[in-house]
């Protein structure tokens, strides 16, 4: 059986900030995520995971990557008389000129970590044959 793999692959910037992107394959019942206040203290962090096709991993990642800056530039609304906690239920409003600044933000970040983690995608799905060894005569 294949153990779920957690794996840093580097810190870059976001906006004004370092954020870590971790691929994982744990069965961790969402595609990615991203963990603001990391309990241990650490940097903010998103995690994507790598066993989908890469189109579904390159998604996730932009998913995340957009979110967390419409969330750390203030565009992210709970409604109002809404009890739910979901981020499945956040309501994202931004203008066009805040859109372009959101991308222009997350451009950083993905223009270093998209080689990155399609490396790592691809080695999980591609991964190394070993051929067994000659007998030595
Ligand atoms: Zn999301």
């Amino acid at each position: 059986m294949i153990q779920p793999m957690q794996k840093l692959l580097g810190t870059w910037n976001i906006g004004f900030e370092n954020v870590e992107l971790y691929a994982t394959t744990g069965p961790s019942g969402s595609w990615g995520t991203t963990v603001l206040g990391p309990k241990d203290g650490g940097r903010n962090r998103i995690y994507v995971d790598i066993t989908t096709e890469w189109q579904f991993t390159l998604d996730t990642l932009l998913h995340e990557v957009l979110e967390f800056q419409l969330i750390k530039l203030g565009h992210s609304y709970t409604p109002g008389l809404n009890l739910s906690t979901s981020s499945a239920d956040k309501l994202f409003v931004f203008t066009h000129i805040q859109f372009t600044e959101v991308c222009s933000r997350s451009a950083w970040f993905l223009n270093e970590a998209v080689p990155s983690l399609q490396e790592c995608h691809h080695a999980h799905h591609h991964p190394p044959v070993h051929k067994p060894r000659r007998k030595r005569k």
